[in-house]
């Protein structure tokens, strides 16, 4: 199998970055930061491209951290080592990512070949993910940065873990920097040939298909499966109503745990059509066969506001939006429209029934997140009683404050 493509791709520059910063950014980078800002650099040797190699030093020009450069972003360097220097060259990739591969080892007992083995910063890699499905490897890089150092990384992934194939995902500002590209496409395959079709893998022995290529993040919310896995246990007998449903995550673990019906509810025809198929996948589960299904295509707020309308009630409701703050400036509109969708969520659940309010933006803080789902509940009568909180799965690790972006609250009431 060959590696598509890569050798073209115009390699770092041999001459590094020397960048001096302030002491606040200083003191941050010691305790291990991954991030330098642009409006913390004092000094600087000379301008680079994308993914050129940066050294930070300290006001006595000490080494304090190496790390990948950015000139287009905020987010100028990006961190893959602190106090010691290193040569970032494929075996130091492997050791990341090997390292990545380890902690993963638990889910392999789980009936689950469909989790994060790259969670960025997180583990080492800001700016890059890789996500596992079945026998492809999703890369998806969120800075240009990264792509002059592909070469070395993606070989590293095929030693650390047997891939078939290698799919490129690329973010919306990557994309933006077509001449730091070199021609690479967000969808190609990095190894093996085109993807044509959708791929199947499993969740704690659930089937589902993903598609790497198009599909919303890296074709799936590999993030989400252990609140899954507690809707499953919370949903024998009742009506679930699963609100951003996407391609039905939530709506088959619901099934499974003995659900008499789910309505799905997400704004993508795309994801709903997926969310058939997946359905199809698993219907040898006689639960799930069982199972009664509606499906809406509309804009969460108005199709929520219509069902209240209507007076229907349900025994659980899920609500798994997308990040509504991406920017800090974002966060009190963001709380808004959480709570817009915690008052319509109560409006549709059954007294005593459960809800399920996850939030994935970062920007929010889990206490804030967890304070509002209350306050907007009490403001409005409706006492709820906490059963659980989560945050982050094994595979989606935290080790910076920044990092901690998923919350999830299970309440009844
Ligand atoms: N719960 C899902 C993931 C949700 S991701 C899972 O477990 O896989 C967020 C989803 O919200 C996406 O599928 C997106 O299509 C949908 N979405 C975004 N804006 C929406 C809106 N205004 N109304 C309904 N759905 C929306």
């Amino acid at each position: 199998m060959t590696i598509n493509c890569l050798q073209s791709l115009k390699p770092p520059s041999d001459r590094r970055i020397a960048i001096h910063i302030t002491l606040p950014a200083q003191r941050s980078i010691r305790s291990g930061h991954p991030w330098l800002f642009d409006n913390a650099i004092t000094k600087q040797s000379h301008n680079g491209n994308p993914g050129d190699l940066a050294i930070l030093y300290d006001h006595n020009r000490k080494f304090l951290a190496i790390g990948i450069y950015d000139p287009f972003s905020p987010i100028r360097v990006r961190l893959l080592q602190h106090r010691k220097p290193a040569q970032i060259d494929r075996q130091w990739f492997l050791s990341k990512i090997e390292t990545a591969a380890k902690r993963r080892k638990p889910l392999a007992t789980t009936g689950t070949n469909g989790y994060r083995l790259v969670h960025g910063e997180n583990d080492g890699l800001p700016g890059l993910v890789a996500d596992f499905y079945a026998e492809a490897l999703v890369v998806k890089i969120y800075t240009p940065a990264w792509v002059p150092h592909l070469a070395n990384i993606v070989p590293a992934m095929t030693e650390a873990l047997p891939s078939k194939r290698i799919v490129l995902r690329m973010s919306r500002s990557c994309c933006a920097r077509p001449e730091f590209l070199y021609g690479l496409e967000d969808g190609q395959s990095l190894l093996g040939p085109p993807l044509e079709t959708t791929v199947i893998f499993k969740e704690n022995g659930l089937l589902f298909e993903a598609d790497l290529v198009k599909g919303q993040k890296t074709g799936f919310f590999l993030d989400q499966r252990e609140n899954r896995a507690r809707v499953e246990k919370l949903s024998s007998g009742k009506n679930v109503l699963n609100v951003f449903s996407y391609t039905g995550g939530f709506t088959l673990y619901a099934a499974r745990g003995g659900a008499s019906s789910v309505t799905s509810l997400d704004i993508s025809r795309t994801a709903i059509a997926g969310l058939k198929r997946n359905i199809k996948l698993n219907l040898s589960n006689e639960r799930i066969a069982n199972c009664q299904y509606e499906y809406i295509t509309e804009d969460a707020f108005r199709a929520m506001e219509q069902l209240a309308r209507t007076d229907r009630k349900y025994g659980m409701v899920i609500i798994d939006p997308p990040a509504f703050a991406k920017k800090r400036e974002e966060v009190t509109d963001a709380l808004k429209a959480y709570s817009k969708l915690v008052t319509l969520g109560l409006r549709l659940l059954r007294k005593g029934g459960v809800l399920v309010m996850a939030s994935c933006s970062a920007r929010v803080k889990p206490d804030e997140f967890f304070r509002m789902v209350f306050t907007t509940a009490e403001n409005g009568g409706r006492r709820l009683i906490e059963t659980e909180r989560s945050e982050h799965a094994l595979d989606h690790p935290i080790s910076f404050p920044e990092g901690a972006y998923l919350k999830c609250l299970f309440a009844r009431g």
